[in-house]
């Protein structure tokens, strides 16, 4: 484990060179730039945790390839207890961090692939999950980050990967060499990429044998030639740009993960660095484990960001005079109730995890596609109750130039002043955090990360069990079952 902590993660960022555009413009340092530096800053929450004594037991595992100490986000889950640990660690994490610190994808792409690497080289002999263990030792022996890259841009979505005008809307292998591929295509949404270390390229959907040329799964660096990145825009990344430590909301962390666009014009992977290849039909279950490891994750780093939600306006409702009015107290309740119903979930999905063929353990894929789901309801309620909490002023306040104004500070410190004990700041402060975390780009990643929502109703759909649930009502009834579907 090179990397031990937050600063030598930052250092080592500094020591490679991506082709990162934000805004038409190269960004050379990730780590001092201020639209990407707030992501960096989450993502080195996760090595920092690492070497505190306090979190070293959630954020350290032993690897079950080398016997060494690793972060967990290099981590290939073992037991139910390693699943369960992910889940607390990633809770802590959104509490100190009121953001996406972004190694989650990584990690759920490394236990997907994982996992059906062993499952391809049963059936058919290749030799793809011992390469894929050498890089990821060498992974975990750095403990660099990896962006798990899944979503392609789709263009015409009526259209699989074979049938698009476009063909490179699905990421595919344009070339076949001796000593490797040639990819092209894109990736979007991307968590994390600007400051990652290596890409986990995957398929987005099944394949069929007509797309096999799209059932890729490999490794590349963030710096390899052809690899360009564009830098995606936030609600308000200008009073980022600008360093309006107030008025950003969250001044040291990002609204939500940082995502970017990767393109691959034509990018070479050896040999050693792919971890399938046209094997349309193990697509189904990768795509199928990373979402639902995804899904899973979901429920504990967004229960971490409530808390820092139901904690912002707790705090404003005592500054304005109102915590002890029944129905704050009551709405408080309900926002309180639905992030331990929705952490429930994703303790639920771990804890019914099972073992994969590999060893490495699968959570419950039901369970994590209901966590997922909660997600799309119950942030967006605690968000509601925030906002009805916190009141009108949140969308009229005047800017942090107006509060320090020598002409006007004094009419704005005076006119959105509460209780007499608290400075207006801290009320302006805490109402730019609620904005931060309620508007803007902040929800649509709980809308739409780790899959919309009808991705996962699909999933519940299906492995809802109906027939079995139809026979459950039939016996209590007499009905005859007629066949073994129930029908
Ligand atoms: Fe991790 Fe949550 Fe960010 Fe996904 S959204 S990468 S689960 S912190
Ligand atoms: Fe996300």
């Amino acid at each position: 484990m090179k990397i031990k902590n937050g600063a030598e993660y930052i250092e080592s960022l500094r020591k490679i060179r991506p082709v990162i555009y934000y805004k038409g413009e190269r960004i050379e340092d990730v780590t001092r730039h201020p639209a990407t530096a707030p992501h960096v800053r989450a993502a080195a929450m996760t090595y920092a945790l690492a070497s505190d004594d306090e979190y070293r037991d959630l954020a350290t595992a032993t690897s079950h390839l080398t016997g060494r100490t690793i972060g967990r986000f290099t981590h290939v889950h073992q037991n139910v207890e390693d699943l369960i640990k992910k889940i607390k660690l990633l809770r802590i994490l959104g509490q100190k961090t009121g953001s996406c610190f972004q190694r989650c994808v990584g990690l759920d792409g490394i236990n997907a692939v994982y996992s059906v690497t062993y499952e391809i080289d049963q059936k058919h002999g290749t030799d793809y999950f011992e390469r894929f263990k050498q890089w990821l030792i060498s992974i975990q022996d750095e403990n660099f980050m990896v962006v798990g890259a899944m979503t392609d841009p789709k263009g015409d979505r009526s259209k699989g990967p074979a049938d698009q005008p476009d063909p490179d809307q699905y990421v595919h292998v344009v070339e076949h060499r001796s000593d490797g591929v040639v990819i092209r295509g894109a990736k979007l949404h991307m968590t994390g990429a600007v400051n990652s270390h290596e890409i986990l390229v995957m398929p987005t959907t099944a394949m069929d044998e007509r797309s096999k040329n799209y059932a890729v799964v490999c490794a590349i660096p963030v710096d390899a030639p052809g690899v360009t990145m564009i830098f995606g825009r936030q609600a308000s990344d200008d009073r980022r740009d600008k360093q309006e430590r107030i008025d950003v909301g969250k001044p040291s962390f990002g609204a939500v993960g940082g995502e970017a666009l990767i393109a691959f014009e034509d990018v070479f992977v050896p040999t050693e660095r792919i971890f399938m290849n046209r094997e349309p039909e193990f697509t189904s279950p990768l795509v199928y484990r990373f979402a639902a490891h995804h899904r899973a994750n979901y429920g504990a780093c967004k229960t971490g960001l409530m808390d820092v939600l139901t904690g912002a306006v707790s705090y404003l409702t005592q500054i304005q005079g109102t915590s002890k009015a029944s129905h704050v107290r009551d709405k408080i309740t309900e926002m309180i109730h639905l992030s331990e119903t929705l952490y429930c979930s994703s303790i639920a999905c771990s804890a019914e995890g099972w073992a994969t063929p590999s060893g490495a353990y699968m959570v419950d894929t039901m369970l994590a596609n209901v966590c997922k789901q909660n997600v799309t309801r119950f942030h967006f309620e605690v968000a509601r109750l925030a906002l009805d909490l916190a009141g009108g002023f949140i969308a009229t306040l005047p800017s942090q130039y107006d509060l320090e104004s020598e002409d006007v500070g004094h009419l704005v410190k005076k006119y959105f002043s509460g209780v007499k004990e608290i400075p207006t700041e801290d009320r302006i402060k805490i109402a730019r955090l609620i904005e931060a975390m309620t508007g803007g780009t902040a929800l649509v990643e709980s809308m739409h990360g780790a899959g919309s929502p009808q991705a996962q109703r699909v999933m519940i759909f299906r492995e809802g069990g109906l027939d079995k649930k139809i026979r459950l009502a039939k016996a209590l009834l007499g009905i005859p079952q007629k066949d073994k579907q129930g029908g």
